[in-house]
């Protein structure tokens, strides 16, 4: 058996694809290989990054919190940088910014928490003690409470545990039926996830239709369901109490920071179990000026962006991904936008793998473990290997095109070496 000699073909295909004299500037030096130091180096090497040697990754995946969510526009880094140089009472920053939030998206209130999950934490607390000091102290111990939460079994997920840290049990229910009896006075909340719309036999306007009839707040957990930005105010506007959402997934604010949005007797009583009060449930997940200022920043910046022309940049960023990838013989492409979460332009890539002796992940593999690393969609979605310049920066789609060309070609050459 032939040994394959990735790194000459890796010359050889770089010097004879067309792609090599016009992409050159934008590759890090060491895709190259050594025998090209003298490249530029377009990419500016992170020195934190380096000095801690943690590798850098190309995100060609959407918003995951295990890749660090998002990376921060410009602005949002300043007004981050720039609320940490003064002292302000946490609350009446709490309280501006939420002012502020609440006028823009045209909601009642609003607060910035710790990320979606501490607001899924804070919001059931808000449901559970209302301002009730005594109660706020007490939890997460709530005998006597309204301790109890409903919830439909399809929508069940990692994330409930943020809403049971509250101290209550989850009642699971899959119809009507269900949902009307499950309702008791010991009924805090009904929790609803938009990601899980379609899979539960309860919609949207049904679960807020039974809460209001029957007077219990209702919480839609929609974290990761920007864009299109009309969700920021949709679900308050079609009768939910309360929704949260990431502020460090679409939103692109900081990592550690996530909306609230809602009635105002539940945001203040939300406020009420949060830091800086020290007895309360809230006080680990406690957001600091940095990241208030900075997800207001970058929700004023959201709001401003041009949707459309960000998603038609989205789609050339894909265009010619395709294009690139497509011109290796028996890589096939498509196209798809996930419903709700990540609702955004994916490119997947198919072939025939036993011909090609590449499994798809045995090539998601080996382009994280690659040089430039870039972390794609693989066999838990759909279509299997898939692509999204949602997360990626501008010229990245050049890298990662080149990337999956490579990892095909080297592929298609071991097999014909046998
Ligand atoms: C990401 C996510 C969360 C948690 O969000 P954080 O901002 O990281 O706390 C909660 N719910 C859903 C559905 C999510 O996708």
């Amino acid at each position: 058996m032939a040994i394959f000699d990735w790194r000459a073909s890796r010359r050889n295909f770089l010097a004879t694809s067309g792609l090599f004299s016009s992409w050159a500037g934008f590759l890090p030096r060491r895709l190259f290989g050594a025998s090209s130091t003298a490249r530029p180096r377009a990419k500016k090497p992170s020195s934190i990054y380096e000095r801690l040697g943690v590798r850098t990754r190309i995100n060609a995946k959407g918003t995951y919190t295990y890749l660090t969510g998002s990376l921060l526009p410009p602005e949002v880094a300043e007004a981050m940088t720039d609320a940490a140089q003064h002292y302000v009472l946490i609350e009446e920053l709490q309280r501006a910014v939420g002012a502020k939030i609440s006028s823009l998206l045209g909601v009642e209130a609003a607060c910035v928490t710790s990320g979606a999950a501490g607001a899924l934490t804070l919001g059931t607390a808000a449901c559970v003690t209302g301002s009730d000091p005594e109660k706020i102290k007490r939890l997460p111990e709530t005998a006597g409470m309204k301790n109890e939460v409903i919830i439909q079994k399809a929508h069940r997920y990692g994330f409930d545990h943020a809403v049971r840290n509250v101290g209550v049990r989850l009642v699971e229910v899959e119809t009507e039926d269900d949902l009307e009896r499950a309702i008791n006075e010991k009924t805090a909340m009904m929790h609803f996830l938009n990601e899980a719309q379609n899979q539960g036999k309860i919609g949207l306007e049904k679960w807020v239709e039974v809460g209001k009839r029957r007077g219990i707040p209702t919480f839609n957990d929609a974290a990761a369901d920007v864009p299109p930005v009309s969700h920021l105010s949709d679900y308050n506007k079609m009768g939910f109490d309360l929704v949260c959402f990431s502020g460090g997934k679409g939103l692109r604010g900081p990592q550690c920071s996530g909306l609230l949005l809602g009635r105002k007797d539940l945001i203040d009583a939300a406020l009420l179990n949060n830091n800086p009060n020290e007895d309360t449930i809230g006080r680990p997940m406690k957001v600091g000026k940095e990241e208030i200022a900075g997800l207001y920043v970058a929700l004023e910046r959201y709001l401003k962006v041009d949707h459309e022309a960000e998603w038609k940049a989205w789609e050339k960023q894909l265009d010619l991904m395709d294009k690139e990838v497509t011109s290796v013989p028996g890589i096939h492409t498509g196209r798809f936008v996930p419903e709700v979460a990540n609702h955004v332009p994916h490119l997947y890539f198919q072939w025939d793998e036993t011909a090609l002796g590449l499994t798809k992940a045995e090539c998601v593999k080996q382009l994280e473990e690659g040089e430039p690393s870039v972390v794609c969609l693989g066999d838990d979605y759909p279509y299997g290997l898939s692509v999204t310049p949602f997360m990626m920066k501008p010229g990245e789609e050049k890298i990662v095109a080149l990337r999956l060309k490579q990892v095909f070609i080297e592929a298609q050459k071991k097999r014909a070496a046998g």
